[in-house]
């Protein structure tokens, strides 16, 4: 197996979640040639949503409004958590850099601020996120003056109701509509799919008797809300047809995973990845790694649809995720890192893994458990050591943080490539010159 230059490649990216699609975008960015191993389907399950940091300190449930002040407060209290190592300026960067390289790729984001931002769900609860898809930022406003709106949803789509979001939202909101109306042509399906009616909206036709059957409904609101539904490839195409055909502010709502808002992501990453250089192992695994006698590269041994395929690099990041992505793999009485047996910071017995309750504001010990690194976020071996001088970790496999209950999913992933591709350049710049 070749890379991008000679027979190594500068950098080898294991997982292709929002962590290693970080890793491989920035990468590629700087001009390291690289190739990345792994399936996307975990991006599937994203909600399209970008959470820099919502929630500080989890047991409180406390809501920051400025994700850089809890930033600061974060690392006064937490200095071992991955993102309260990183500088606010450089999260921000990495942000800008991905949320670019997204519209480059058509899949257009509100222009990032200083703040978060509130929407609701499907379910009408009301989520804080930081880098907000443009065609859901219209909710953004429509929730901050609650002015009179109309929520419409499709009979047969399952994952969505309009009228669960205006019971929820309505008491404290009395210019909050719902409709319920047929998708044209789709009236004899029993069950409908979100990724069907995007594509199906990608017709210009059916766009029309859609927008026409919506159109008598408006009365007196002033913005609408649908499910994410909106197009795939030409969702910025879709929305704003929407938006003129309508002649108002038209959002959409993120659905139940997986939902359209993932596959977009998913395809956006997929395609500005590649444009970047980057090779694609997509439906490759990978099954164990060695290093060098040289100490100068390491070798990938490759499962799956590359079975026996060998990839050389100079550097090697792991984003290959917690237990979902299967970084991390819990036996009956401990946690073990999934390919290189790397030694992981978890609790002390499988008893103090989770809470008694369930629903426990702190959250559970076993979802704070993951890899330590250095400051290079290279890995550390059982002797607190580098495990190798070319190692990184990157993402949800970190370990001291728990991303879900501190709304920091994408920010986690996005600033830790970041800081680890930085890394990666500078230890190869001085390696070329040393
Ligand atoms: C239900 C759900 C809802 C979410 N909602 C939000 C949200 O609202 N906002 C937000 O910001 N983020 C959200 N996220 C996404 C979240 O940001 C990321 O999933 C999280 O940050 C973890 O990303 P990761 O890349 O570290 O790990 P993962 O997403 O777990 O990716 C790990 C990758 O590594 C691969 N891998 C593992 N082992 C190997 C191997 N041996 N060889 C090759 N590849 C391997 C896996 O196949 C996978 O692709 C959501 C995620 C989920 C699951």
């Amino acid at each position: 197996m070749t890379g991008a230059r000679g027979d190594i490649c500068d950098v080898a990216v294991i997982g292709a979640g929002m962590a290693g699609m970080s890793a491989a975008l920035f990468a590629a960015e700087r001009g390291l040639s690289c190739i990345q191993v792994g399936n996307a389907g975990s991006l599937l399950f994203a909600s399209g949503l970008l959470d820099f940091l919502g929630v500080h300190p989890v047991p409180e449930r406390q809501l920051w409004q400025s994700p850089l002040e809890a930033l600061a407060a974060l690392g006064r209290d937490e200095p071992d958590h991955p993102l309260a190592r990183l500088d606010a300026d450089l999260i921000r960067s990495a942000f800008e850099s991905f949320v670019t390289a997204l519209g480059a790729a058509g899949l257009a984001y509100a222009p990032l601020g200083e703040r978060n931002r509130k929407l609701f769900t499907s379910i009408g609860t009301i989520k804080t996120t930081y880098g907000v898809p443009r065609s859901m930022v219209a909710g953004v406003r429509v929730l901050e003056q609650r002015s009179p709106c109309l929520l419409v949803d499709f009979r047969g789509l399952r994952e969505f109701s309009a009228a669960q979001i205006a019971a929820t939202l309505g008491r404290n909101w009395p210019g909050l509509r719902q409709q319920r109306i047929e998708f044209p042509g789709y009236e004899a399906v029993p069950e409908l799919y979100a990724a069907h009616l995007a594509r199906a909206l990608e017709s210009g036709e059916l766009r029309a008797r859609t927008i026409a059957r919506i159109k008598p409904l408006l009365g007196d609101a002033r913005s609408l809300g649908v499910p994410a539904v909106l197009g795939l490839a030409r969702a910025s195409e879709v929305h704003a047809a929407f938006e003129a055909g309508l002649g108002l502010p038209v959002f959409e709502i993120p659905t139940m995973p997986t939902s359209v808002p993932g596959l977009r992501l998913r395809t956006a990453l997929e395609t500005v990845v590649s444009a970047r250089g980057v090779l694609r192992r997509r439906q490759a695994s990978v099954r164990g790694l060695s290093f060098g006698a040289d100490a100068a590269t390491i070798t990938l041994e490759l499962d799956g649809a590359a079975a026996g395929e060998r990839v050389h690099a100079r550097a090697v990041v792991l984003a290959t995720g917690r237990f979902t992505g299967r970084g991390l793999t819990a036996e009956r009485k401990q946690v073990r890192e999934s390919i290189l047996g790397l030694p992981v910071h978890q609790p002390a017995s499988r008893a103090a893994w989770h809470q008694r309750d369930f629903l426990d504001p702190s959250g559970h010990a076993i979802n704070r458990a993951g890899l330590l690194t250095d400051a290079a976020w290279r890995p550390l071996d059982a002797q607190g050591r580098p495990a190798w001088k070319r190692l990184y970790a990157v993402g949800s496999i970190l370990a001291h943080q728990d991303w879900m209950r501190s709304k920091c999913g994408s920010g986690l992933a996005i600033a830790t490539a970041w800081g680890a591709i930085e890394q990666v350049a500078r230890d190869l710049r001085a390696t070329a010159t040393g």
